[in-house]
């Protein structure tokens, strides 16, 4: 266990798991934000850092979200959006409300933060299968080079020495393609993060 960089890459890792904004109306309904006429706040923070907030006012039949969000060009606008309720029976009699998804109007849990607060399949998963594909192809590189060379799959092992009657050029091919592989999957990750640090920066900047 160990090896040079293996605390950056798990300090990235631990940084983008619970990445996402995210709104769930079970939470919201037990926190009381969901009756008609209460306001409040709810925000998110990662290491310590806040990193989003929305005000959410119930209505009698959705909840109303006002929140800053960032447009293609990268400037701030308010955005102001009412989320309507969808309600299923249950065996008990009493409906359970859903969030209507404001894009798509899909009956969902959990709202997701991205340019906008929507369902998982407008907003969370496309652009989480994109970060995760890019990521895993990168890193399953690194591990196919290692397996190569001999030596163990895992990335925060030390890189495997050169096996005996390998051209040296040949082994420091091996070498450069691990470390572009490795390069790749951590800017994929950094670049994640990264976006998000720009964005609380922004916000800072506005008055
Ligand atoms: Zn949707």
């Amino acid at each position: 266990m160990g090896g040079p960089g293996s605390g950056r890459r798990q300090r990235y890792a631990r940084q983008t798991t619970d990445g996402h904004l995210a709104l769930d109306i079970a939470v919201l309904g037990r926190r009381g934000s969901l009756q008609p006429g209460r306001s409040g706040t709810v925000s998110w923070s990662r290491d310590g850092q806040p990193i989003g907030s929305v005000t959410v006012i119930g209505l009698p039949d959705g909840i109303r979200l006002s929140y800053r969000a960032r447009t293609g060009e990268g400037a701030w606008e308010v955005v102001d959006e009412v989320v309507g309720f969808l309600v299923s029976a249950t065996t008990f009699g009493s409906g359970r409300r859903w969030f209507a998804c404001p894009a798509c109007a899909r009956r969902c849990r959990i709202l997701y933060g991205g340019v906008r607060f929507r369902c998982r399949h407008c907003n969370r998963l496309r652009y989480e299968s994109q970060f995760e594909n890019r990521a895993q192809r990168a890193n399953r590189r690194a591990r196919k080079t290692r397996r190569r060379l001999g030596g163990t799959e895992c990335l925060m092992a030390e890189f495997p020495p050169r096996p005996r009657g390998m051209h040296l050029a040949t082994y420091q091919h091996l070498q450069a393609l691990e470390a572009a592989a490795d390069e790749q999957w951590a800017s994929v990750v950094i670049g994640r993060v990264g976006r998000s640090r720009r964005g609380r920066q922004s916000r800072r900047q506005k008055p």
